[in-house]
């Protein structure tokens, strides 16, 4: 009886010695996040996320890193650049044949399953022999968006999350700022890098941004949306919103198993049949910004009481149900936006009556309603004068009921060939040559009959919001003649990034240079109580011009 068993045990050993290797030789090949090592306790420190990915350069020949931004604190902001060959320079790109897809996390840095989630995305397309996607796509991937925010881990961080219980970031970053609120400003080095060195680079055809709900309670790990604002290109905005999303969810819930549901929260949560809504339109939010820019863009937010696991899984399968369908429908996704940027150009070149730009919006309900998952929940009174505590109970609640999530213009103003800067003011120059505009001057004086924006009343926020006092503005347009000096600032709106700029410089926009404090000083005088003309006049129709591009 002993030899057999001695025969098995040293069986055994060999056997065991074999799978050691083999788990060694695993653990060389698959390198693991922080998140997978610590059994999802934990998440990734900068230093953590430098190190994967190093180790992962040094596992594959298809990944260049690339700097999107120092933070304020000094950090490096990594990008990695995922291609098979890698990319020559961004001008070649578009013979390439390749889409550009840009997958961002962290940009609230307590909102952390999107670094862990990229990370193993990255990970395992580059270790996988098929280098899956790699044929039809070109990769760039930002994991920690938010560097000095992700510093800042501690278990006392959104306590209400899920995990991980070892902590998590802050949302500001190093400047005390909220990122998904600076696409308009740009006063971030992590938004300015961005626009630097992703956008204006590498023109991705999709970003998406990584995030972890704060309200409703339901039992979808996955919620998303889309560019919502109205003034951005109708049919991506269409596409996304009644082709791809759908498709995508579906794809997520029948192949990877991860239901998943429209972004939103109860328009009133003792009565949820009034309807589920989505957030607002503005710009200042990323995913919104880069529907203006004719891009597509995905906003992912995965539910806050999910557990760390589950909403890393839940991310890491969205991302991977987005790329899926990406490869599938490129030549679509392409045509959409090569289409997009070419009916912007025409759009500005003569613009007539029709062309409009909205100022106020609405949103109504999508065609068809949205079914979620949600749980019944109980109103806890808290001290006078205090908001009771909505705490959901264990009980599910299908409703199914209307998705407000279509927001479309509801007041307009006319759409203009070009704005005319009367005001030499290198900030603004600055923050339009961000964005991407192209920016001219008058190289002679000239004459020009222009509409003008008279400022009647200037209401600023009493409240600091992001560091500003957000204007509202009320007024009357005028038509003037104006003699504007050589040298005069002229952004013509025939450009692919034409409804930007009118975003940044209608006198009514809700997310202007104007709301953002920019011109304050022009139009509220110091030396007396008249309130001035808002030093950026449109010009309606077309006029040849001597003008010189700004470099
Ligand atoms: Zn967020």
């Amino acid at each position: 009886m002993k030899k057999p068993a001695k025969k098995i045990s040293a069986l055994f050993i060999l056997v065991a010695g074999i799978s050691l290797l083999g788990a060694f030789g695993l653990a060389q090949e698959k390198p693991l996040t922080v998140a997978e090592q610590s059994q999802f306790k934990a998440t990734s420190r900068h230093a953590d996320v430098m190190t994967f990915v190093r180790t992962l350069q040094r596992l594959s020949p298809y990944l260049r890193v690339e700097t999107l931004a120092t933070s304020t604190e000094g950090r490096e902001v990594p990008l990695l650049v995922i291609g098979n060959p890698l990319p020559l320079p961004p001008a070649s790109l578009r013979q390439s044949n390749r889409g550009i897809i840009y997958i961002q996390a962290n940009i609230h840095a307590g909102e952390v399953e999107g670094k862990e989630a990229s990370l193993m995305l990255a990970r395992d397309i580059l270790l996988s022999p098929e280098l899956p996607y790699l044929d039809k796509l070109i990769l760039l991937i930002a994991p920690i968006f938010n560097a000095d925010g992700n510093e800042r881990i501690s278990p006392e961080s959104r306590k209400h999350q899920g995990g991980p219980e070892q902590g998590v970031g802050v949302r500001h970053n190093g400047q005390n700022l909220d990122l998904n609120r600076d696409s308009i400003k740009l006063e971030s080095p992590e938004l300015r890098g961005l626009l630097e060195n992703v956008l204006l680079r590498w023109d991705p055809l999709l970003l998406v941004d990584c995030h972890t709900t704060n309200g409703a309670y339901h039992q979808e790990v996955v919620t998303y949306s889309w560019g919502l604002n109205p003034n951005g290109d109708g049919a991506i905005l269409a596409y996304q919103r009644d082709r791809m999303m759908p498709e995508i969810e579906a794809n997520l819930e029948k192949k990877y198993d991860t239901p998943a549901v429209g972004y939103g929260g109860f328009r009133d949560f003792r009565a949820p049949e009034k309807g589920w809504e989505t957030f607002e339109p503005q710009p200042r939010y990323l995913t919104n910004y880069i529907g203006l820019r004719n891009r597509f863009s995905i906003l992912d937010e995965n539910y806050v009481y999910a557990d760390f696991r589950s909403r890393v899984r839940g991310n890491y399968n969205f991302l991977r149900a987005i790329l899926d369908y990406c490869a599938a429908h490129l030549e679509e996704i392409e045509r959409l936006v090569a289409e997009a940027d070419r009916k912007a150009i025409l759009k500005g070149i003569n613009p007539s009556e029709k062309e409009n730009f909205f100022v106020e919006y609405e949103v109504l309900p999508l065609k068809n309603p949205v079914t979620i998952h949600a749980y019944e929940t109980e109103v806890i009174p808290r001290g006078e004068g205090q908001r009771p505590e909505i705490r959901a109970t264990d009980k599910v609640n299908v409703q199914t009921v209307p998705y407000y999530s279509d927001w479309v213009g509801k007041r307009s103003v006319r759409f203009p060939y070009a704005y005319v800067l009367g005001v030499p003011d290198s900030e603004i120059l600055a923050k339009l040559r961000q964005h991407g505009l192209l920016v001219e001057k008058l190289a002679e004086a000239a004459t020009l009959e222009v509409e003008a924006f008279r400022v009647k009343e200037i209401k600023s926020a009493e409240r600091a919001y992001q560091g500003h006092h957000l204007n509202q503005v009320k007024g009357e347009y005028a038509v003037e003649t104006k003699l504007f000096p050589a040298g005069t600032l002229i952004i013509p709106t025939a450009q692919p990034l034409g409804g930007l700029a009118a975003y940044l410089l209608e006198p009514e926009s809700d997310d202007g240079l104007l709301v953002w404090n920019f011109f304050d000083r022009y139009i509220i005088p110091q030396w007396s109580r008249e309130l001035q003309t808002y030093p950026v006049y449109k010009l309606v129709r077309p006029v040849n011009l001597a003008r010189e591009v700004i470099r």
